[in-house]
């Protein structure tokens, strides 16, 4: 364990595999021989522009990667729930476990979480990486290490279908066929949804996420499209509901935000996953006589067992969304590739 390589990105479109020194082994920590690791969008934009949203890396390198299982080498002293030889999926965020939001079990809006491979708080897109064992979850023996990477995003899909309160006979809208959007989809379904409708401008994302049955309906909007009531007239048509009890903009797009309020039923929720600008104009007087709630999402909190347990019982398949594999020296080769839209990868992945 002499030698730890690991990916570091300096904003530059480039991973430069170095040599790092393995973190101190804490009493409550276990140390993880990493195996799988899934490149997120959010570690594209740290490769690429050194910045993700309000985090920078402000000229200081940073190792990689927030979506990793891998196999407990050690365990600090405390530690008695994991031992040496476990599997775990690792849960990147370690909160603080005594503040308000952390006592009220919502841990992901603590001010002192410590999340992997966000400034300045380093990732695990390495061989050796230090975890707290509280946010370590030892996988049954059907998981293998990549399914167990994939927990990760499957946690976002799980907490804002948690918070759309999506049930038995929802009708969803989906904005975005990314691995978020088509997370949410097979999530949603498995919550019962009767009809979710899928919306994109990659007709050939569209089609993925209606072969894995994350979409009932998809609708392929055209790029130079900028009007928001054909395009909510449009999707009414399609869902011919009375509107949505759910919508869930996991693409960042500005003009799929306004038109979410629009396909709304009264009472129903605007899950904002993705990013888009940082102002937008909303149909409020919409919003307001439609008592329509407008939740905001940030990661996830408690969902790993629920994720464990929907990979562990089949019904939810996240292998299938992995589409490209590389090996930790060709982590470039992986980069690039889940970079480029010709590629058309849903998820990649990298064994350590
Ligand atoms: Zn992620
Ligand atoms: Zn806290």
């Amino acid at each position: 364990m002499s030698k730890n390589v690991a990916a570091i990105v300096r904003g530059n479109k480039t991973i430069d595999l170095e040599n790092w020194k393995i973190p101190e082994l804490g009493p409550n920590d276990v140390l993880i021989a990493v195996s799988a690791v899934g490149i997120c969008g959010s570690d594209l934009k740290y490769w690429a522009y050194g910045k993700c949203g309000r985090f920078s890396l402000d000229g200081v390198p940073m190792v990689i990667g927030h979506e990793a299982a891998g196999v407990i080498e050690e365990v600090g002293q405390n530690v008695k729930t994991l031992a040496v030889g476990d599997r775990v999926a690792i849960e990147p965020g370690i909160s603080c476990k005594q503040c308000d939001h952390c006592i009220s079990k919502r841990y992901n809006l603590c001010k002192k979480m410590r999340f992997c491979a966000t400034p300045p708080v380093h990732g695990n897109l390495c061989q050796y990486y230090v975890h707290d064992a509280d946010f370590c979850f030892k996988m049954p023996e059907n998981i293998s290490d990549e399914e167990g990477a994939m927990l990760e995003p499957l946690s976002v899909a799980i907490h804002t279908c948690r918070r759309a309160n999506i049930s038995k006979g929802s009708h969803v809208i989906i904005f975005g066929a990314g691995p978020i959007g088509i997370l949410c989809g097979l999530v949603a379904k498995q919550r019962g949804a009767t009809q979710v409708l899928t919306v994109d401008i990659d007709s050939h994302r569209l089609k993925i996420a209606s072969e894995f049955g994350a979409a009932d309906l998809t609708y392929c909007v055209d790029k130079s499209l900028q009007d928001v009531a054909v395009l909510a007239t449009e999707l009414q048509t399609i869902a011919n509901d009375d509107g949505c009890h759910a919508a869930l903009e996991c693409s960042g797009a500005d003009i799929s935000l306004k038109t979410a309020v629009h396909v709304c039923r009264p009472g129903a929720s605007v899950l904002l996953v993705g990013r888009g600008s940082a102002e937008v104009p909303l149909p409020m007087v919409k919003a307001g006589t439609f008592e329509i709630d407008i939740k905001g999402i940030f990661r996830y909190a408690n969902t790993y067992p629920e994720a464990i347990e929907l990979v562990s019982s089949k019904a939810i398949d996240v292998q299938r969304l992995i589409t490209h594999r590389f090996d930790l020296e060709s982590a470039n080769e992986a980069f690039l590739t889940a970079s480029d839209p010709h590629q058309r990868a849903i998820k990649v992945m990298i064994r350590c």
